[in-house]
């Protein structure tokens, strides 16, 4: 299937392919959509297998990123950007040259952090164009965004926990942690703070080690998923939630960050099947996003406004479960069909 063609299937106006001769920079950017506002995504930096893979990804990436401020209630459209690695050797040259194709997008695109950026690759993008957010708080940014992610878990795994008719608390509750990084660890210390009994994994010794010293319990990864507990919070790597794996779950809640959990659409079929009830990924990580997206306020940077919109991702998930209810359908579909409802409503 030619790009257009793939474009015209997943609705992106614009994707736009970079080469600079100076430092060989490789990227592709893409925009899906700007109904609600400029398309704020993440830079990916990745060994792609080829250009093939990291076409899908980007398109797939910035496609989300339009159902996750959607549904975030944001003023922010959804676009990504890929550079295909490795990266330039000369790290602030091809930030450089990766700031300039950001900046060609007149705005169209807002570039963030993804894997493989850091704050200071967005302070570099910055020197040549406005269009990139997500510096840290010394440089008057937003700063760190994996605690608002984590924020915005906890009061999503309350939402989640309420439509399983198992109250709004997690105190006395027994969740299991997969993943232990920046996100996970900030779940871990709230759920512990909020009284629940918490299991932990990673397939990193360290990661697991620094649960352990917060109070978590650490199981082998490879059990993780199938320990008899209220909550599963997936909050490691995605793709995670298939056949083999659905079937093994002993919990009645999934809820937690990472990107992508179902491997296919029909994984949101096999949960609701099983009574199971799912936070879509996009919806009930999309702290991270509040929090930077924040940064393009006309007015800056306002935490007050921040922590009221994390908050929001409760009632939000509150409502979408409500929806895929009435509409027999699964969770994930009734939080595409809000985001779509609300990015075709601004057309
Ligand atoms: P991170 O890299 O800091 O931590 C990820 C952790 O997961 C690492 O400790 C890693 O060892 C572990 N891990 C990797 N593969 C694993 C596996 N197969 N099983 C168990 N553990 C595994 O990343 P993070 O920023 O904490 O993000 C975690 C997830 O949340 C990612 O999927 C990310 O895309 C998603 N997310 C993060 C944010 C954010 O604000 N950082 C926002 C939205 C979504």
């Amino acid at each position: 299937m030619t790009v257009i063609s793939r474009m015209a299937e997943q609705g992106h106006p614009q994707v736009s392919h970079f080469y600079d001769r100076a430092t060989g920079l490789r990227a592709i950017i893409a925009v899906h959509s700007n109904a609600l506002g400029p398309g704020v995504g993440g830079v990916r930096i990745r060994d792609y297998d080829d250009e093939a893979a990291a076409l899908t990804d980007v398109l797939r990436l910035s496609e989300a990123m339009s159902y996750k401020a959607a549904c975030a209630g944001l003023n922010c459209g959804g676009a990504k950007a890929v550079v295909l690695g490795p990266f330039p050797s000369d790290r602030r040259a091809g930030m450089h040259a990766l700031g300039r194709a950001v900046d060609s997008l007149g705005g169209r695109y807002v570039a963030t952090e993804d894997m493989g950026m850091t704050e200071s690759d967005i302070a570099w993008l910055n020197e040549v164009t406005p269009h990139a957010v997500g510096r840290s708080l010394a440089d008057g940014g937003s700063g760190d965004p994996s605690p608002h992610t984590a924020d915005g878990v906890i009061v999503g795994m309350r939402a989640a926990l309420q439509a399983a008719r198992m109250g709004d608390d997690v105190r006395g509750l027994k969740v299991a942690v997969q993943g232990c990084g920046h996100v996970g660890l900030a779940v871990i210390e709230r759920l512990l703070a909020g009284g629940a009994e918490v299991l932990a994994s990673d397939i990193r010794a360290d990661a697991a080690a620094r649960a352990e010293q917060a109070g978590a319990r650490v199981v082998d990864n490879d059990v993780i998923l199938t320990q008899a507990v209220d909550v599963i919070s997936p909050c490691g790597i995605g793709a995670i939630l298939d056949q083999r794996t659905i079937a093994a779950l002993r919990c009645r809640v999934v809820a937690g960050a990472a990107n992508n959990q179902l491997a296919t659409e029909r994984d949101g079929i096999r949960l609701n099947e099983r009574g199971i009830v799912y936070a879509p990924d996009f919806v009930i990580n999309a702290g991270g996003l509040i929090n930077v997206s924040d940064e393009l306020d006309p007015n800056g940077y306002d935490a007050a406004r921040v922590a009221r919109r994390i908050a929001a991702i409760e009632t939000t998930l509150t409502q979408l479960f409500a929806e895929a209810v009435a509409q027999n359908s699964t969770t994930d579909m009734a939080a595409v069909a809000m985001a779509r409802s609300r990015i075709g409503a601004n057309h």
